[in-house]
């Protein structure tokens, strides 16, 4: 452990330097940490790194060209990117028990991509390429080429429904991976919120999709990856999980045998900054067949790989493998099953009905509210939380009936049960003191929101108490 004085000393430093350049961004950046430090952040995607993740990222590592992977790169020089992008993939792999770790993506979004290329790129175009009997696309006839890409284009992937708590990048319209493949999605249960694995295994049978992803943003409960697998095998898709928001508790042993993801699935993509607490970045866990085509990711679907993350991911990775990470990650969940069951007792209505995640999403429409005016409502309170749609929303993406909260960043912080059964009082007294507004002609408006701001300002003071005895980086002053 470094002391807290060398902490300090280092972000004063780096402040003192960036101030003599431009004074605005040091402003701007000790002003985050004042917003951070006053903020009862309940987003779920969100946590707060440590120290030494975020010192890793300030260094002229940021300063390489390191196209390609260890070893084979397009760039003389490259051998201390290759010192540390080899250790990244060491402690993911000891980590996650993974065979094979690719810690180039530069977020969560950009690892499906690189995930999606690297299985479509197995199945279907290097056997195209055998077929044709040469090693490249660009040895292809024309007529091969144009058949490849019509094959390529006519590929199927089964992801989660959006409003199940799916992502954007699991298949869906607006999102480039919506116009790579031909999408089907599976939900959950009407009465229970849950996953049924029959009707996913029916859809499956059905749809014949190439890829079946499992993995979510917004579902607060496990997943069995045993079953998704046995479906994905029992029609020849590649089973893809996306663990963006639980590695943290795959990393923490919160989630093993069937709920661990990385035994069962063919290949695993993640983020690095949410749960797992790391720096802002992605990741590509698989087995030696697909091991290859993901090491492709640079050029093939990602800018330059950034080295100075890939520190940061090292650094966060080894402070994951302590024994004190797996207590935070239990601590995760713990803090979450209290915050829904103080939620429950209060007579809030909860998706599923409770959780055994990180997340809970509540469905505002028990308070006669859409996700959007809770959500302003408890930022005005001094409470920060994202709007999500609920299954069969009927305020659609963009209005939503729900509201996700999340445990990771407050229990990084040191809050624990009792704080989070104070934090779903706050909750509650907001949603059940705010009502609907109306737009200028008198219709009932599904943004405008009527609250005390007298409330507003108590509930905020209430929270700011809150976190008084919990500091952000108590290590750090910066003044
Ligand atoms: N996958 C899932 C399941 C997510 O929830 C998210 C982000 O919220 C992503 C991928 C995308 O991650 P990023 O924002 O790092 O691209």
């Amino acid at each position: 452990m470094s002391s807290p004085n060398a902490e300090s000393t280092a972000f004063r430093s780096a402040l003192e330097v960036i101030r003599a350049v431009e004074p605005r961004i040091a402003d701007a950046i000790g002003a985050e940490l004042a917003d951070q430090r006053e903020s009862l952040k309940l987003i779920a995607s969100e946590n707060y790194a440590s120290p030494a993740t975020l010192l890793a990222m300030g260094n002229w590592f940021s300063d390489k060209y390191a196209e390609g992977t260890v070893g084979r790169r397009f760039y003389a020089g490259c051998q201390n990117v290759d010192t540390v992008e080899a250790l990244a993939a060491e402690h993911a792999k000891e980590l996650f028990g993974a065979a094979h770790a690719y810690v180039q993506p530069h977020s969560g979004i950009d690892a499906n991509l690189v995930a999606f290329w690297a299985i479509l790129a197995d199945r279907v175009e290097s056997p195209a390429l055998r077929r044709a009997q040469v090693r490249q696309v660009n040895d292809l006839t024309e007529q091969d080429w144009f058949a490849l890409r019509r094959e390529l284009g006519d590929q199927r992937m089964l992801g989660m429904s959006l409003d199940s708590g799916g992502h954007l990048t699991h298949g869906f319209r607006p999102n480039i991976s919506g116009k790579m493949f031909d999408q089907r999605s599976y939900g959950t249960d009407p009465a229970t919120g849950l996953i049924d694995y029959d009707r996913v295994a029916e859809a499956a049978r059905e749809f014949r999709p190439l890829i079946l992803v499992a993995g979510y943003s917004a579902y607060p409960r496990k997943v069995n990856f045993r079953i998704m697998r046995e479906i994905a095998d029992s029609v020849g898709a590649t089973f893809m999980v996306d663990m963006a928001h639980f590695a943290g508790l795959v990393a923490g042993k919160v989630f093993t045998g069937d709920f661990d993801p990385v035994p069962h699935a063919h290949i695993v993509t993640t983020t690095t900054h949410k749960s797992l607490r790391g720096p802002r970045g992605g990741m590509v866990l698989c087995g030696p067949e697909l091991a290859d085509q993901v090491d492709r990711g640079c050029p093939m679907v990602l800018g330059g790989p950034l080295p100075h993350v890939m520190a940061a991911k090292a650094v966060a990775l080894a402070e994951a493998r302590r024994p004190d990470f797996a207590d935070y990650a239990r601590r995760i969940v713990d803090n979450a099953q209290a915050l829904a069951e103080g939620l429950l007792r209060r007579g809030a209505k909860l998706v599923t009905g409770g959780t055994d995640n990180h997340l809970v999403l509540i469905d505002v429409s028990g308070y006669g509210l859409t996700g959007r005016q809770a959500e302003q409502a408890l930022l005005d309170s001094g409470i920060v939380t994202n709007r999500n749609a609920v299954p069969q929303d009927p305020n659609g993406a963009w209005y939503t009936s729900g509201i996700r909260v999340g445990t990771p960043a407050l229990t990084t912080r040191g809050l624990g049960t009792a704080e989070m059964d104070a934090t779903a009082e706050l909750i509650h007294t907001v949603l059940s003191q705010t009502t609907p507004g109306s737009n200028a002609d008198g219709t009932p408006s599904k943004a405008k929101y009527v609250l005390d701001p007298a409330l507003a300002d108590k509930v905020a003071r209430q929270a700011t108490d809150l976190l008084a005895t919990h500091p952000l980086y108590p290590s750090v002053t910066l003044a």
